[in-house]
């Protein structure tokens, strides 16, 4: 059973709990949420807007407050959870300025007489289930477009993040947002089932683990509600045979080690054109290894601890088993266990296929590195992957970049950089990465109903 709680990662202490929503009070919000949504999605579209730019303006108003919690309840050191609420906010305001011009009437060409158009209409009240890791992004790239689309809310979020979950639903209700259009509830898991078979709930949205995604995915398919699903990744990163090494290295320690390596689309496996490979490790190692490791409250630390000391366990498993068969630790390793839920910069080379660390996710600062001869091995290797989020490509030959871009068996490829996310980009995965896309105009066509009106 989920519980509810602020736990510093940093020290180990529980700072408060949260009761779990009992079962009545998750169908009472069901039919308040069928309620809201049918008012909600008449409001007219400008009023919606305007909400949503509400909404963009406190998140930068309450900046300080927002990203405070941020760094207490999951140990993001405060310069990172201020960019994330800056995002956050940025999403908003694309939704509330950009996003109208998507919702218009499109009038098909067809033959016969009359006419035939498709319009953009909401679906009705939504589940959304979201992690931890960036708890304000996470929840903007869905709830962004679809109350912009006319749909409410009911968003379940991880256990391990209750205050800023509250924080969020209080800014909605600050924003005008009217009541029960979006709301928050410590649901179980179980109780997030019931809700998505429902038929009250016209859908669902996880952000979260492959493991996660299949339970959900599974009960949404056995109803038949449409779902979204934004699952884990293990990017690879490749650096081709001419590539500047130093620009990559550059990026390839700031793509590994940002929000503590804990982002889906952190660049995970490393793959580089052996002429430049001793090179590579030796300027990633020094890297990851001057990563400051500190309190995240302190402006001096670029990496706080991880979000849970469950975390931290999982990811030294997984370090331990690749050394115990072989891998080498170029620099960092497992760490000693202490109320803190703290873990060095690491970085693995000699990994191979037998061991954990080739295939999973390392959801921490974990580099692998792998040794390869041309081009196409490292689109071999990069695609030997059960996950499809994102990659990178580094070379200084267009055509090649453009070549390998088409190759990769990803859902986004980045040339000559790392991953990033952009109110205007699309984001999503292929393979086991996950279903469907969000932000930008993509992020309107996931829970809409596009209906043909057609007059003869
Ligand atoms: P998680 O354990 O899967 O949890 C994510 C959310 O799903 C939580 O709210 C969790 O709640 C809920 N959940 C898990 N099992 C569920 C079930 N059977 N029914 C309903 N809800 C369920 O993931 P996490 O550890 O918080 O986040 C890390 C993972 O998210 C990584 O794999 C990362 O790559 C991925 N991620 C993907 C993206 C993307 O856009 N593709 C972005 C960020 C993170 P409970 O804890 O209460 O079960």
């Amino acid at each position: 059973m989920s519980q509810y709680a602020t736990v510093n990662p940093a020290t180990g202490e529980t700072v408060q709990s949260f009761p779990t929503t009992t079962d009545e009070q998750v169908a009472d919000v069901l039919v308040r949420s069928d309620a809201a949504y049918r008012s909600w999605r008449r409001a007219p579209l400008a009023d919606r807007a305007a909400v949503l730019q509400k909404v963009a303006n406190l998140y930068r108003e309450r900046v300080e407050e927002l990203a405070a919690l941020t760094t207490l309840e999951m140990g993001k050191p405060l310069a990172e959870a201020r960019g994330e609420v800056g995002l956050a906010a940025a999403i908003y305001e694309y939704y509330a300025t950009k996003g109208p011009a998507h919702l218009g009437d499109e009038e098909l060409e067809i033959a016969g007489t009359g006419t035939a158009v498709v319009r953009t209409e909401p679906l009705g009240a939504l589940i959304g289930i979201m992690p931890w890791n960036f708890p304000w992004y996470q929840v903007a790239r869905f709830a962004g477009p679809n109350l912009l689309l006319g749909n409410s809310i009911v968003l379940k979020h991880a256990p391990n993040c209750p205050q800023q979950a509250l924080a969020m639903e209080q800014l909605f209700r600050d924003a005008g947002l009217p009541a029960d259009v979006y709301v928050n509830v410590f649901a179980t898991n179980e109780q997030v089932a019931d809700m998505i078979a429902s038929p009250l709930v016209h859908g669902v949205s996880l952000t979260g683990s492959e493991r996660a995604g299949a339970a959900v995915g599974e009960v949404a398919g056995r109803h038949l509600k449409k779902y979204v699903l934004e699952l884990g990744g293990s990017d690879p990163f490749l650096v081709l045979a001419d590539a500047d090494v130093e620009s990559a290295v550059g990026a390839a320690v700031a793509g590994r080690m940002f929000n503590g390596g804990q982002a889906c689309t952190s660049s995970k496996r490393f793959i580089v054109h052996t002429d430049l490979y001793e090179d590579f490790v030796a300027g990633l190692s020094a890297g990851v290894g001057s990563w400051t490791m500190g309190d995240p409250t302190d402006a001096g630390s670029k990496m706080g601890p991880l979000s849970s000391a469950q975390a931290r366990d999982d990811l030294a498993a997984q370090v331990r088993d690749a050394v115990e068969r072989g891998a080498t630790v170029r620099t960092g390793g497992v760490p000693e266990r202490t109320a803190g839920a703290w873990f060095p910069g690491t970085v693995l080379t000699d990994v191979t296929p037998d061991m954990r660390a080739y295939r999973e996710e390392l959801f921490g600062p974990v580099a692998v590195v792998h040794r390869v001869g041309s081009t196409e091995e490292a689109v071999a290797l990069a695609n030997d992957s059960a996950y499809g989020l994102g990659a990178s490509v580094f070379t200084t030959d267009d055509d090649t970049a453009q070549r390998v871009a088409e190759e990769l068996e990803t859902g986004m490829v980045w040339i000559n950089s790392t991953s990033k996310s952009a109110p205007d980009l699309p984001f999503g995965g292929v393979k086991r990465s996950g279903v469907g896309r969000e932000l930008g105009r993509f992020g309107l066509e996931e829970f809409c109903n596009k209906k043909l009106v057609r007059r003869v």
